[in-house]
């Protein structure tokens, strides 16, 4: 099945460059020229993918990614003007799960957005199989919190919560090895992974979005804990 990728980009010229190389390389693309447009197509074609950038016409890139993860955990790839560390760490706060600096290369942005796509197919892959002893089998549970690594899903109280990819991915990291402290530039490494050049406040980042969804009181986290001047680590 193809994947189809959703590019929400102002300029003409570099959308048009996006559309031929993601056909190109076998995807379906659909495109909008400002943000209304890009919010509307993100909700009502169910994208595999967004492609997003930062300054748009009407409503800015934030406000498109913001909205978006109100209603979809489809992965977000922002794509900032310059190599602007506000742009970058607010974009995650939104619920990106990466960012492209421009000018980026064709081959840089495919390979990120291959790696996106893997990610979150592994994830629908999870949902589909439902095998009981490989729930069990796959399932943290500590407190009230049940992270399932087949299903690519965390309970809170029984509940399901929204999460990102990334998000999970880093929960799911931490918390596999409990109690073992990793620095910040190894969960980079391990979590994030490929060529990935953004700066540790990235994991800051991540680590306070994801706390907002697991804690019950994110200034006093009982699973995410900090270990200062070291990283960070899973309390079982
Ligand atoms: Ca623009």
């Amino acid at each position: 099945m193809d994947a189809t990728i959703l590019i929400v980009e102002d300029e003409q010229n570099i959308n048009d460059i996006l559309v031929y190389t993601f056909t190109k390389e076998g995807y379906k693309t659909l495109s909008a020229l400002d943000g209304p447009k890009g919010l509307e197509m993100a909700l009502s074609e169910n994208p595999d993918l967004i492609l997003l950038d930062v300054m748009l016409p009407g409503m800015d890139g934030f406000e498109v990614c913001r909205k978006i993860r109100d209603k979809s955990d489809v992965p977000i790839i922002m794509l900032t003007a310059r190599e602007d560390e506000v742009d970058k760490v607010l974009g995650l706060e939104l619920g990106a799960d990466d960012y492209v600096t421009k000018p980026y290369s064709v081959r840089e942005l495919t390979a990120r957005v291959k790696a996106n796509l893997r990610r979150s197919a592994f994830a629908a892959e999870g949902e589909n199989s439902g095998d009981k002893n490989a729930e069990d089998k796959n399932t943290i549970i500590s407190g009230d919190l049940t992270i399932n690594i087949e299903r690519y899903e965390v309970l809170k109280k029984g509940k399901v919560i929204d999460i990102t990819l990334r998000e999970f991915d880093l929960l799911k990291f931490l918390a596999m090895q409990p109690e073992k402290i990793f620095s910040r530039e190894k969960l980079l490494e391990n979590v994030w992974g490929y060529e990935y050049y953004g700066d540790v406040r990235t994991v800051d980042v991540t680590v306070r979005r994801l706390r907002e969804k697991i804690e019950d009181d994110p200034s006093m986290p009982k699973y995410i804990i900090t270990k200062r001047g070291v990283g960070y680590y899973f309390n079982k």
